[in-house]
């Protein structure tokens, strides 16, 4: 039987700045107790399971988070309402709110406190490659359908495919997604073979998702006013690419990751 697990970061005031969060979780006998609220959480509403954030040590800073497996149905666990987002609106993002949950001992991820930032960033490792194969598959379908767009749509006498500007606009929305992709494979070859993949995972989370917004942006330009019609489908792969910039890590903040891992051991 699957289940299904969200992954609880994020709170109201606390998104790429994860050090603020407020969340906490204090020893009581052989439970946690947990309470906070987090913000943004993808699936919250079809979750079997969260893994949940929080502070065991408020004086150390990052490194006094722990992670926690929070069976969604326990008492004091509150979901929002499903939130009205610009794109991808299939997707199930809501507030979470944990009051008072009584967490077991046994399920702080990793048997000790304290290692839950750790936990928390390797998991981008992982998920980062994913999120950069989503924008790819998004700017590559928007591609296609430019393509097939200008092949069959004339203007002056010829397809506007014809025209160099809309072939170069092409061309370069082409390369773009094959660099993207390779970027991509990279960082997921590396995470396969286990070795440390956060300045790939970064490089390819960015470059990806910069590149989804623009391609996807082109492509409703390739299409003239259709393509700003909900009737076609460009306007939607360009609202979903938004977020792509923003979740995961924003583009920003891989951009830091980035100068970081490059100067690490400077
Ligand atoms: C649809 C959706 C689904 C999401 N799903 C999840 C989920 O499942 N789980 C989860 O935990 N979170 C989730 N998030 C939250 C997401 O990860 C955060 O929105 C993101 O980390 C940014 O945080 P913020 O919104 O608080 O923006 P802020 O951190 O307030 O940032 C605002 C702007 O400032 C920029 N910025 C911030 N700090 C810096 C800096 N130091 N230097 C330069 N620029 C900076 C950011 O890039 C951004 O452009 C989701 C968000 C959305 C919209």
């Amino acid at each position: 039987e699957g289940c299904i697990a969200s992954y609880c970061v994020t709170e109201p005031g606390a998104g790429s700045d994860v050090q603020s969060i407020q969340t906490e979780a204090v020893k009581d006998g052989d439970d946690y107790i947990l309470n906070g609220s987090k913000m943004w959480i993808t699936g919250a509403g079809y979750a079997d399971w969260f893994f949940v954030l929080a502070y065991t040590d408020k004086t150390a800073g990052y490194q006094g988070m722990s992670g926690f497996i929070v069976d969604a149905n326990s008492e004091g666990v509150e979901l929002g309402k499903k939130e009205d987002n610009m794109g991808q609106r299939c997707s199930d993002t809501r507030s979470v709110t944990f009051t008072d949950v009584r967490v077991p001992s046994d399920n702080l991820v990793g048997g000790e406190e304290n290692g839950g930032w750790m936990n928390a960033m390797k998991a981008f490792d992982l998920s980062r490659p994913t999120i950069s194969s989503h924008a790819v598959g998004n700017a590559r379908g928007a591609l296609e359908e430019a393509i097939q767009y200008a092949t069959e749509r004339s203007t002056f006498g010829k397809p506007i495919i014809k025209h160099q500007a809309i072939s170069f606009m092409l061309a370069d929305m082409a390369t773009k997604v094959e660099a993207a992709r390779l970027l991509t494979w990279k960082a997921a070859i590396k995470s396969d073979s286990g070795e440390k993949n956060t300045l790939e995972a970064a490089h390819a989370k960015r470059f990806a998702a910069d590149m989804a917004m623009e391609v996807t942006t082109d492509a409703v330009q390739v299409f003239g006013g259709y393509g700003y019609s909900e009737e076609y489908p460009v306007a939607r792969r360009m609202r979903g690419a938004k977020v792509v910039q923003i979740f995961e890590g924003s583009s920003q903040i891989q951009r830091l990751i980035i100068g970081r891992e490059m100067t690490r051991g400077n």
